[in-house]
């Protein structure tokens, strides 16, 4: 007979992970035989640009990339990242203290809370929001406190609104512009917005920011550390993954407040042993090398979201179609839940949604549909869309 074992109190309390719920949802369907078009998870279809793929394989030859690599990554890593934020938000970084390699931006964010939380301390996150936010922060023992993200203020936390009692346990706060899931954007002043709260309030900043580069029509998303003042009070959390369509190589950055780099890499180097030195000199290449493929992407995602938000007003709702961001944000038809509209879709014409109610409270009543599709498939989905109304 085997053991028994038993679970930590810790991750007893999370829940399941979301994106896990809505693969359970599509495997019941497929398994009805149902041709499944997934606008659930959000990983770039269109492969790595070559160049970048070109220039891993040249570097995974070379013995000196097989050892172990520094723990806050390559010197000239963190110089390419330090340059990068020079040219795209005029900020100047020192590579040496204020940038750290991450094994994706999730891992960063992941950890930082083990480096500045102590039980019952309050973090502000963002409801909807990227739910590992507030599971990392249970993980390490604080204490997540919503801020809604509502339409009526563009998605934007009312800073204004949150309790000054609150406000002086507040030890961290995670933002997420261009937002997942809600696709609203924000500007350099309510950023400077935030500086001056997390000044007044003594709160660490986390900015996550992985779709600063996937914008449309000429829109240039700000990066936090444009605001004044930004790096005395957070960092920011630089992705590869979608800028570049490297979801499955796990490279990020964070970039920003040294003392907040220095909790996050003492962490860091109690648990992992560094980024990959070939994957660390591709990551250069993407940032250095030509960044037509950004603009070719963009394209790409711009043109699917015209497809998917005429499929939606076919259906007979409505939606704002987003100026940054892979997804779009949609209102779920007047009698519906989240859940229930995501699996009316999946039952009717087999198309996967992710339910809004799965990235918090405030996500109730809206369904998040990705534009990472191929663009056959998304006009398939358009198609079957157009086939049924609902009523809002
Ligand atoms: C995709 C995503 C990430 C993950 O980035 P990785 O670099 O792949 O870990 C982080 N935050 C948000 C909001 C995302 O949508």
């Amino acid at each position: 007979m085997g053991i028994k074992v038993e679970r930590a109190d810790r991750i007893k309390n999370l829940p399941p992970y979301l994106f896990a719920a809505v693969d359970q949802k599509k495997l019941e369907a497929l398994s009805r035989g149902v041709d499944v078009i997934d606008l659930g998870v959000g990983d770039p279809v269109e492969p790595t640009p070559r160049h970048i793929i070109d220039k891993l394989c040249e570097v995974a030859y070379d013995r000196a990339n097989h050892r172990y690599p520094s723990y806050a990554g390559m010197m000239d890593f963190r110089a390419a990242i330090a340059r990068w934020y020079e040219k795209k938000a005029g900020v100047k970084l020192d590579p040496e203290t204020q940038v750290l390699a991450l094994i994706g931006a999730k891992e960063g964010i992941g950890h930082t809370p083990f480096a500045f939380i102590d039980p019952g301390d309050i973090v502000l996150v963002p409801d909807p929001g990227y739910p590992v936010y507030r599971n990392c922060t249970l993980l390490a023992g604080g204490k997540p406190v919503p801020m809604p993200l509502l339409e009526e203020n563009r998605f934007l936390p009312d800073l204004a609104a949150i309790d000054a009692h609150v406000g002086d346990k507040v030890k961290l706060m995670f933002l997420n512009y261009p937002n997942n899931p809600t696709g609203a954007t924000a500007t350099v002043e309510f950023f400077n917005e935030v500086v001056e709260f997390a000044r007044s309030h003594n709160i660490i900043v986390c900015h996550d920011a992985p779709y600063l580069e996937l914008v449309f029509g000429g829109y240039q998303a700000p990066s936090f550390l444009q605001a004044e003042g930004a790096l005395e009070v957070g960092i920011e959390f630089y992705s590869f993954s979608k800028a570049y369509n490297m979801t499955g190589w796990r490279l990020g950055s964070a970039v920003g407040n040294e003392d907040v780099i220095a909790g996050l890499q003492r962490v860091k180097s109690n648990l992992d042993s560094g980024v990959f030195q070939a994957i660390q000199l591709a990551g250069i290449q993407a940032l250095e090398g030509s960044q037509d493929c950004i603009a070719r992407q963009n394209a790409i995602y711009q043109e699917r979201r015209d497809i998917l938000v005429e499929g939606l007003y076919g259906m007979g709702l409505q939606v704002e179609p987003p100026k940054a961001t892979c997804y779009v944000w949609c209102r779920v038809p007047a009698g519906f839940s989240s859940a229930g509209f995501a699996a009316e879709l999946i039952e009717t014409i087999g198309v996967v949604v992710t339910p809004g109610s799965g990235f918090g409270e405030n996500g109730e009543g809206y369904i998040r549909l990705s534009l990472t599709v191929e663009t056959d498939r998304l006009k398939e989905a358009v198609r079957r869309m157009k086939t049924i109304k609902f009523d809002v």
